[in-house]
């Protein structure tokens, strides 16, 4: 084992900095010259380099002096906690990174429990210090207290003009454990993320713990029993640079050609030989949000799946169903992990592959029980006529607000259905920890949040067990013709108010007709709200005043004739445009 590696994580709210320390941390080492540096250049999506967030970093190694340093990220937002963990597990050593003027957010807790969790040696540090903010001090010994350490341990730094970058790096050698190896007879490796690539098919990041790597070996991965030859290995440099052969306690990649992303999962142990244990801590993925994808033009199809397929190799979490909707035409049900997931992938398929799409409500899969026997359903129109009961899963969640926003909060706490509400205080803010279903998470709870507490509050939050709910299917119906893709679940104190507001939209959307058109809700067997909309008033045979009657009454005729043909084509008079104003919050 080589003493002179360190493997690290940022870890660190989103914009209070990590790329931008990153970017000092490639200066320091020479990893990159300086001529060459462009800002936040470990951030590889055009996205996230247009809206100045990190979605996820390349992992990359560096050198200083006989150090070798492996500096490797995870997605901190709570959607991947699973993916964050797995970062976690493959180093030693995280830096806690904290805006000095914004202070600790709830993703800096959600990933420093998460840090000491695994066991990292977790150094912290405040940044923006160039920007004079007031409280530092203050700052510095509540970021001491979290750490369990003295307040002079906690580094001062400025990612922009890099004071102190180079004493944290110094420090995260010095504090920073070495790699140990753990007792195994098979040479094991941790993928923590993989990505695709045209000539080397999936390639697995990945985590040496013991033995090592050489291109042309055998080796399988033991929780999707795929067995591979390993066609190159690498380190990160940060682009690919192939190598020799990848050593106990080094990080980089293994090129699998592997052609299916799906067998190549996060968290999963490549070995060398079939027997050993794998390491532990893996887990399936499984996403909890699903949506339905269309293309915004029928015809493109065709070019909405294959960038659905082309995602999916650089993004295996996400699974994708064949779907239908009456009057958008053939799709995708899209499974994610959260909304902020949702978003991205949306995001890219827009950009990356110029497809446009339209997407339905998020749901979440709801548990059923039907004689005795429990089913998950995602869509409204699986839900049986007769069942026992409904579960929905539930998350636990921690806001950190300013204080005087508190009782702002409060009035949103049956809204979103907030229970077992518990707060501290914590200098001028409030630490809320409550438990929510994750179908409210998913509506306007992001937006909510943000605009009651104008920017400053912040939330992460897990999964928990799903609980017991009184949960009821609203259908929507047009013209008396059930339209099934507008279907959805409410909570049984919300769905008539929902069914309103969305009956009142349906109306002012729907164009008038030569016959008026009821728009009516129906839910537990019975119609819960309607309304009418008029038929257009055109008088046909308005022109012909005065004598010829019967030429009145066979316009008359012919016009009672079209309005009954009308009426049969009833259900597609709702538009793709209307669909989408319709699906808009
Ligand atoms: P990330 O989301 O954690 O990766 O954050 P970024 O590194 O993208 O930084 C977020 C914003 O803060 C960007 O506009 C940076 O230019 C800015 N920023 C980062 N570090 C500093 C710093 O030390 N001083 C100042 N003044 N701005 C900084
Ligand atoms: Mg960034």
């Amino acid at each position: 084992m080589n003493q002179n590696i360190r493997n690290f994580v940022i870890i660190a709210h989103i914009d209070h900095g990590k790329s931008t320390l990153a970017d000092r941390l490639l200066e320091v080492t020479h990893t990159i010259e300086k001529r060459k540096m462009k800002e936040q250049l470990l951030d590889q999506m055009e996205l996230e380099r247009e809206r100045g967030i990190t979605i996820k970093m390349a992992p990359v190694r560096m050198e200083y002096k006989e150090y070798i340093l492996n500096l490797i990220d995870t997605p901190g937002h709570s959607d991947f906690s699973y993916e964050v963990s797995r970062s976690l597990a493959a180093v030693e050593g995280a830096i806690l990174l904290v805006d000095a003027t914004q202070g600790i957010q709830a993703q800096t807790l959600a990933n420093f429990r998460a840090a000491k969790e695994a066991n990292l040696k977790i150094i912290g540090a405040i940044n923006k210090i160039d920007l004079n903010p007031e409280k530092t001090e203050d700052l510095i010994i509540e970021i001491a207290d979290l750490l369990e350490c003295a307040p002079e341990e906690i580094h001062k730094i400025s990612g922009k003009t890099g004071e102190g970058v180079e004493d944290l790096l110094k420090d995260v050698i010095e504090k920073v454990p070495e790699p140990k190896a753990k007792t195994s007879k098979s040479s094991r490796a941790l993928v923590f993320d993989s990505f695709y690539d045209n000539h080397k098919g999936v390639v697995a990041s990945v985590r040496v713990f013991n033995g090592s790597f050489k291109n042309g070996e055998e080796a399988h991965f033991a929780a999707a029993g795929e067995k591979l030859k390993i066609k190159e290995v690498g380190i990160f440099a940060p682009e690919l640079k192939a190598a020799q052969g990848l050593q106990e306690g080094e990080i980089g990649y293994i090129a699998t050609g592997v052609k299916d992303p799906k067998k190549v999962k996060i968290g999963d142990t490549v070995m060398e030989r079939t027997g050993g244990e794998a390491l532990s801590g893996y887990k399936e993925p499984k996403p909890v949000v699903f949506v339905s994808f269309y293309p915004e033009d029928a015809d493109e199809h065709e070019e909405l799946s294959t960038a659905l397929q082309k995602l999916h190799l650089n993004d295996s979490s996400i699974t994708i169903e064949p779907d239908k909707n009456e009057v958008l035409g053939r799709g995708f049900k899209v499974g994610f992990f959260g909304r902020l997931h949702f978003e991205i992938v949306t995001e890219r398929l827009k950009r990356e592959f110029d497809v446009g799409v339209v997407t339905t409500f998020p749901t979440v899969a709801y548990r059923v029980k039907t004689k005795g026997e429990w089913k998950e359903i995602i869509n409204p129109s699986d839900l049986p006529n007769e069942y026992d009961e409904i579960e929905e899963p539930m998350v636990k969640t921690e806001i950190i607000l300013p204080e005087k926003c508190l009782n702002d909060f409060f009035k949103f706490q049956a809204k979103f259905r907030l229970s077992s509400i518990e707060t501290e205080t914590a200098m001028d803010r409030v630490i809320i920890r409550a438990s929510m279903p994750l179908a409210e998470l998913m509506s306007d709870f992001d937006d909510n949040l943000k605009s009651l507490s104008g920017g400053y509050a912040s939330f992460s939050y897990k999964l928990i067990e799903n609980k017991k709910s009184d949960i009821v299917r609203v259908e929507f119906l047009v013209a008396g013709e059930k339209v099934p893709g507008l279907s959805r679940f409410f909570h049984k104190r919300t769905y008539e108010k929902e069914a309103r507001k969305m009956i009142k939209r349906l109306k002012d959307l729907l164009p008038k007709q030569q016959f008026p058109q009821a728009v009516q809700a129906e839910a537990l067997g019975r119609i819960i709200a309607r309304e009418d909309i008029k038929a257009m008033g055109k008088n046909v045979a308005g022109h012909l005043y005065g004598g010829d009657r019967t030429r009145k009454m066979k316009l008359w005729k012919k016009q009672q004739k079209g309005k009954k043909k009308l009426k049969e084509r009833a259900q597609v008079q709702i538009s793709p445009e209307i669909f989408r104003e319709l699906l808009k919050k």
